[in-house]
């Protein structure tokens, strides 16, 4: 075989479909969220960053810095080791008493990234527990599917946020069989939220353990922002819950918690946390100041939903077809690869707005689309620009206007 014609070949295809993968070579400007400086074709621009998944901005609060600056200091650049061989820093400890008291929860355990987080519990429960069988909702996240498959437990994939389905797909099994319920609170791609406490009953009614990935919703939904299981008071019954540091909370990392036993357990026998350097102190000091700073501030949820709102309410108005979504994630579908591209290109190089199109194989073909992340630091005159930029490109490519959404 020739292995760089398969590539290049490969790689073409791609190109054709529209599907090929082009970065926005940014560089963040601490002070000036949400613009950055963009470098494109030799040139360096200004850009308005509105498909930001640090939704608060807290990726440059000032605290959050100051703290990451004196730990660097104090404690250098890198962990030195993994948890179990002199890789444990005291604000590892910190931030993982900090997490399972968030979450309400005996325990949590800290890794890489939320997406290791999810591969690496749900691989070692699924392959541990003996006879476990798992349930995972069709439009989990991929590193909840890959955790799922590798595991090697039986599975079953039941439709999106249907707990009926997911009832009649449980009642093949008897209540003594160990089994696992999997699924988020608010999916990213549509913005829908699942309804946490039904699924809950019905895992509960199968003794089912539940599993919950809360990575779109942690700092930002209820009273104490951990999360939409807090918000619709249910999160006690939920046995995992996952989070991740790399989103709301602006800096890097992922997390379960659980009860003690449970965190031990993972902790114990995980593969993907045991062999791997741990993070680096300073990424701990400042995830942890983060979240107590989250916990402390209700009101940049608010302020964070007012925005989301007021963005769908303007876009309807202009009739840019947005799907409805029940969070903060604003998501105008557009329907085709190219097209979706062209439209990004255009806001970008016609206007200075940032918007990734969200293409193939992260979302099905045919629904492509653009997912706008309005955060409490785009300004009303940041979205008459987002407004106005989407009226003209939407018009000057005849996107349809009408696409039902859904
Ligand atoms: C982003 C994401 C993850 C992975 O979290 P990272 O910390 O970015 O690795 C997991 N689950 C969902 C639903 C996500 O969107």
């Amino acid at each position: 075989m020739n292995y760089e014609d398969y590539f290049a070949k490969r790689l073409a295809d791609l190109r054709d479909d529209g599907n090929y993968r082009v970065f926005a070579d940014l560089e963040r400007q601490v002070g000036s969220f949400p613009k950055a400086k963009n470098y494109r074709d030799g040139r360096v621009e200004e850009v308005t960053i509105w498909c930001n998944n640090d939704y608060l901005g807290m990726g440059m609060h000032t605290d959050v810095l100051a703290s990451m600056k004196d730990a660097l200091d104090t404690s250098g650049a890198g962990a030195g080791g993994t948890r179990n061989i002199s890789g444990t820093n005291h604000y590892h400890v910190l931030l993982e008493q900090e997490l399972a008291s968030w979450h309400n929860k005996g325990g949590a355990l800290l890794f890489t990234s939320g997406y290791v987080a999810n591969m690496t519990t749900l691989m070692t429960l699924g392959a541990k527990i003996p006879g476990m069988v798992l349930f995972s909702d069709a439009k989990n996240h991929n590193s909840m599917i890959e955790g799922v498959r590798h595991s090697r437990a039986p599975k079953h994939v039941w439709k999106h946020n249907d707990y009926d389905d997911l009832h009649k797909q449980l009642s093949e099994y008897d209540r003594s069989v160990p089994k696992m319920v999997v699924f988020e609170s608010v999916y990213s791609m549509d913005g829908d939220i699942s309804p946490i406490e039904k699924i809950v009953e019905v895992a509960e009614h199968h003794n089912a353990m539940t599993f919950l990935d809360e990575v779109h919703a942690v700092g930002m939904y209820g009273a104490d922002g951990s999360g939409v299981a807090e918000r619709d008071g249910v999160r006690d019954r939920i046995d995992i819950i996952q989070g991740t540091l790399g989103k709301a909370v602006g800096v890097i990392g992922g997390y379960i918690a659980g009860s003690a036993n449970l965190v031990d357990f993972v902790r114990s026998f995980g593969n993907g946390f045991i062999f791997t350097t741990s993070l680096p102190p300073a990424v701990a000091a400042g995830a942890l100041t983060s979240v107590r700073h989250l916990r402390a501030h209700p009101e940049l949820r608010t302020l964070h939903q007012e925005r989301a709102a007021t963005l769908k309410r303007r876009f309807t108005q202009l009739g840019i077809p947005i799907i409805n979504s029940a969070s903060h994630i604003v998501p105008v579908l557009v329907g085709d690869a190219t097209l979706c591209k062209r439209a990004s290109d255009e806001l970008l190089t016609t206007h200075g707005i940032y918007v990734q199109p969200i293409n193939y194989p992260t979302v099905a073909k045919g629904t492509e689309r653009l997912r706008i992340t309005p955060t409490p630091l785009h300004t009303d005159a940041d979205m008459d620009h987002l407004c106005h930029a989407f009226a003209d490109v939407w018009s000057r490519l005849g996107i349809q206007k009408a696409i039902a959404a859904e």
